[in-house]
């Protein structure tokens, strides 16, 4: 009751602790992926709004270089000039465009036109990926009279002009977004009709997405592509972001396992409390049983109200069986607490378990023929000897002995036998009892532990004699063996193995079924 009581307190309390830590981690996970992805949109935006100001200073670029040499022809136009005139002053202006040319106003029809900056440039492709790209030109009735302007290599004039745009011209762009602190770790590459790349200004950091626009005019078929750099902003978020999963995973995991691990440990330890409080009060009980029995025989004798010798004797040997009661009860705690506190103290010598066997049912045989108990016995003579020490083992067969006698009912028949098993020696405790149910049979051996089952209640137990057997046999390198249905009896074995070091002393050896 009181345990299922503290499991479910523990278990509210441990669930108590470990959900909402849970709860916590999984919102920061989903916080974290929504931050991290508005910061992406974000910069995803920028870099949108950063490829069409790249694609918008070109165009800037190729005007201005335009402007710059064309003055002189203007002049030539507006002062009445003819087509020689104008190209003799186009070749004046000095320029890097290429090859001046000029196109009168009946020649222009199926050339392009492109307004750059509220300036129309006409254009037209060439062979040979050569572009005609020029201005208008007026004459002295200000009228349109043609274009002048040159013919040249658009590929060639964008690796020229590409990085000098991107750190001379877009810093000084004043409808810019931001400033040029913000475009410092932005990548921008020029990519050529054929998707390779021409140039470009800082490595770019592949993340998956990044923004292409197309240019126009004379242009036509080059994109500028704006990406980010290895240490912008967006790349640490990403990477923060991975690490910070990895991590609130890690520690998901590390709350799980402390809270599952820390529940059973609690679990066992309130469980093990338990036990130990109804250790004291069976002990109490053992102790106080035997103490009163003698104590009554004492009385009884010393005012000599017995009617006959055999009246005195028989209290004698309730004072000789209770008082070996109490000595195996104390041998037992003291054993115990030797064993419990880690410093066993065990005189190993060579040992036979024939002999162990017979002083053990010698010594216990008055408690047996008190109570009625048939005795049937199958040890040899001798057995190869086992390293071991021969008062625990002792100890060992006296335990079984006394669990058989508590736990049998009406069939009173106890077999002990002795033999050799595979390079091992054992001694067997049978009986007609109760038995052990088969999902009990490990349970057993545990310190404290007293069966909820059939005579427990009646007979009185400290719930520490199996565990001391399991523990001395395994402190001698040996162990217990179970056998037992319940309703029909239980077999209890001792196995030991024989110790070569042991037998190399001669020793005579017999063997008996077992
Ligand atoms: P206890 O002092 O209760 O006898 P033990 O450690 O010797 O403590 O035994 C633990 C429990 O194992 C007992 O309470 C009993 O329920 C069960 N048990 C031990 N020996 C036998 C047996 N020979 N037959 C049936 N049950 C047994």
């Amino acid at each position: 009751m009181a345990t299922r009581f503290s499991r479910r307190v523990l278990l509210f309390i441990g669930f108590g602790v470990a959900l909402p830590a849970l709860l916590l981690a999984g919102l920061g996970v989903f916080l974290t992926l929504r931050i991290s992805q508005a910061v992406e949109d974000q910069a995803l935006r920028y870099d949108s709004y950063m490829s069409k100001q790249v694609a918008e200073a070109i165009e800037v670029e190729l005007l201005s270089e335009m402007r710059r040499s064309i003055a002189l022809a203007e002049n030539a136009a507006l002062s009445g000039g003819n087509a020689a005139d104008i190209l003799t002053a186009l070749r004046q202006g000095e320029t890097e465009l290429g090859r001046p040319y000029v196109i009168l106003l009946d020649q222009l029809t199926g050339y392009s036109l492109e307004m750059f900056q509220g300036q129309p440039v006409v254009y037209d492709p060439r062979a040979g990926g050569q572009w005609f790209a020029g201005l208008m030109l007026r004459g002295s009735d200000g009228q349109v009279m043609g274009s002048g302007g040159w013919i040249f290599d658009p590929r060639q004039f964008l690796i020229n002009h590409f990085v000098s745009v991107i750190q001379d011209r877009l810093p000084a762009n004043p409808r810019m977004y931001g400033s040029y602190e913000s475009t410092r770790k932005l990548s921008f590459e020029l990519l050529g009709p054929d998707g390779a790349r021409l140039a470009y200004v800082r490595q770019p950091y592949d993340l998956g997405e990044a923004r292409t626009e197309p240019l126009r005019g004379p242009f036509e078929g080059y994109r500028v592509r704006v990406g980010v750099t290895s240490n912008a902003a967006v790349v640490l978020a990403e990477r923060f972001v991975g690490f910070e999963v990895t991590f609130i995973a890690l520690m998901v995991l590390a709350i799980a396992l402390a809270a599952i691990f820390g529940l059973r440990y609690t679990l066992r330890q309130v469980e093990l409390a338990q036990l130990k409080s109804s250790f004291v009060s069976n002990i109490t009980h053992e102790l106080k049983t035997p103490i009163s029995l003698i104590r009554l025989a004492v009385e009884t004798l010393e005012m000599r109200r017995i009617t006959s010798p055999e009246e005195g004797d028989q209290f004698l040997r309730t004072i000789g069986r209770e008082t070996d009661k109490l000595a195996q009860l104390v041998d037992n705690i003291l054993d115990f607490a030797k064993l419990e506190s880690g410093r066993p103290v065990f005189q190993l010598r060579p040992v036979d378990l024939a002999d162990v066997a017979r002083e053990a049912v010698e010594t216990f045989r008055p408690r047996l023929d008190d109570q009625g108990f048939t005795v049937e016995t199958e040890i040899p003579d001798h057995l190869p000897p086992a390293l071991g020490d021969s008062r625990s083992l002792v100890h060992c067969v006296l335990n079984l002995l006394d669990n058989a006698v508590k736990y049998s009912r009406e069939r009173r028949e106890i077999r002990v036998s002795a033999g050799t098993r595979e390079g091992r020696v054992t001694v067997s405790v049978a009986d007609r009892g109760i038995g052990i149910p088969p999902g009990d049979q490990q349970k057993v051996f545990e310190k404290f532990v007293r069966l909820d089952t059939g005579l427990v209640h009646d007979v009185k137990g400290a719930g520490l004699g199996l565990a001391l057997v399991n523990q001395i046999m395994r402190a001698h390198h040996g162990r217990v063996e179970l056998v037992s249905t319940p309703g029909e009896g239980s077999t209890f074995t001792l196995v030991l193995p024989v110790s070569a070091e042991a037998a190399a002393t001669p020793q005579p050896e017999e063997q008996t079924g077992s």
